[in-house]
């Protein structure tokens, strides 16, 4: 178990033609002891540098890697007490599983023979995969190799686990099973753990916290619902969540009294003093509204009223997922005329909400959505930054211990 720490770490490759590709930008982030981290990010971002720079399988250009404050920059990767599970299992294809969990320790350790053996039942036990000690890999299913290939690495009992998508080559219910007991396996060994994903869904419900990355660059670390309700900036707040977070230019106006208005081309949205503070001087500006937020009412021949909180909209299509709907909404405009009726296929003024999968809503049908001035956020259009996130109130617990 360690803590480990990135300060101000930096990957750049030179490729054939002699120009450099910075894969990882002078990324800083300090994982506790024992924490679950999940590096997230689109491909290409960096995520597997990051984590094979950690490992010692790749040389950093830049910055310091610590492990419980030894600096390892210049450790080789066997020394570096550290195990690492790939997308690809990499088992011993001759070996048995009690051979490739073996092997490692046989390899890096001076246990003995029967120590050896009695780790490895341990853990085979913990994995569910004990009376599948004398097969081969080619006698297993995916679901098996992939518990085969996360015992080898926790045989070892290493400090940090680093594990490159681990389940990325199993089916959506396996992988979604593996991902609930791997969380409790890292909670039950308390490893520090690194966890490389592109999958958002992966990293919201494993991490402790995350840390996203785009084009080498560290965007935000934090918890999952840090990084859902409070993003630092709009690719945060438009990868994390699905259906994405809805996003409309607007350009912003002085109001009445404090306030101010958020004019886009359907709407024209009043905000009040502290938001209007939040974005004193800035003129354009993104407002987003995740599809959750927006309140849907039917049996209403919709106009903009109430600040323009509440903007009238064709429903276009709908997306059922069983315990929801997903609705995609045109928004209509001055005219009360729905824009796809008038501009064939565009789809730009169309909007995400979601509702009840008992909601009975058809396409055709006019609605009123309305977006409730606590749930908006507010981005700066140049730099992305987050200006204002939605309000988010510390919620009572349901159930009181007795
Ligand atoms: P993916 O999810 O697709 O695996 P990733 O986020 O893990 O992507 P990396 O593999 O870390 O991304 O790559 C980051 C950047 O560095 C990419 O632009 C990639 O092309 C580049 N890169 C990675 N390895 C090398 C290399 N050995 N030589 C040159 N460029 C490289």
């Amino acid at each position: 178990m360690a803590r480990t720490q990135l300060d101000d770490v930096t990957k750049v490759f030179t490729d054939d033609d002699g120009s450099d590709i910075v894969a990882v930008d002078d990324v800083s982030i300090d994982i506790a002891d024992g924490e679950f981290l999940v590096l997230v990010g689109p491909s290409g971002c960096g995520k597997s540098t990051t984590l094979r720079m950690i490992a010692g399988l790749e040389s950093i250009t830049g910055g310091e890697i610590r492990l419980d404050g030894r600096l390892i920059n210049d450790v080789p990767a066997k020394d570096r007490d550290i195990a690492m599970v790939f997308q690809s299992y990499a088992l011993y294809p001759h070996m048995t599983v009690k051979e490739n969990m073996s092997f490692g320790l046989e390899e890096s350790t001076d246990l003995s023979e029967d120590e050896i053996s009695a780790r490895v039942e341990k853990t085979a036990q913990m994995m569910g995969i004990g009376d599948l000690l004398d097969r081969t890999p080619g006698e297993l299913s995916g679901g098996q190799q992939q518990r085969v290939a996360l015992g080898r690495a926790i045989v070892r009992e290493p400090a940090v686990f680093l594990m490159d998508e681990p389940l990325s080559n199993l089916d959506a219910k396996l992988r979604a099973q593996m991902r609930t007991e791997l969380q409790h396996l890292q909670e039950e060994l308390g490893t520090t753990t690194v966890y490389v994903t592109h999958d958002q869904t992966e990293a919201m419900t494993m991490g402790d916290r995350i840390a996203i990355l785009n084009d080498g660059e560290l965007q935000q670390v934090g918890t999952p619902l840090e990084c859902y309700h409070e993003p630092a900036n709009l690719f945060v707040a438009d990868f994390i969540g699905e259906p994405a977070m809805n996003f409309i230019e607007v350009t912003r106006r002085e109001g009445d009294g404090d306030g101010a208005v958020l004019v886009g081309d359907r709407l024209e949205y009043r905000v009040s003093a502290d938001i209007a503070e939040a974005t004193e001087g800035r003129s354009d500006l993104v407002l987003g509204v995740r599809p959750e937020d927006i309140e849907i009412e039917f049996d209403q021949e919709a106009e903009q009223r109430v600040n323009g909180h509440e903007v009238s909209a064709t429903i276009t299509v709908v997306e059922p997922t069983g315990d929801e709907n997903i609705v995609y909404l045109s928004l209509d405009d001055e005219e009360g005329v729905s824009v796809t009726e008038r501009v064939d296929g565009d789809v730009s003024d169309t909007i995400i909400a979601t509702v009840d999968g008992m909601t009975r809503v058809e396409s055709d049908d006019r609605v009123a959505a309305h977006i409730p001035e606590d749930a908006i956020h507010v981005f700066d259009a140049e730099s992305g930054d987050a200006l204002h996130n939605r309000r988010v109130d510390a919620t009572e617990p349901r159930i009181e211990n007795v």
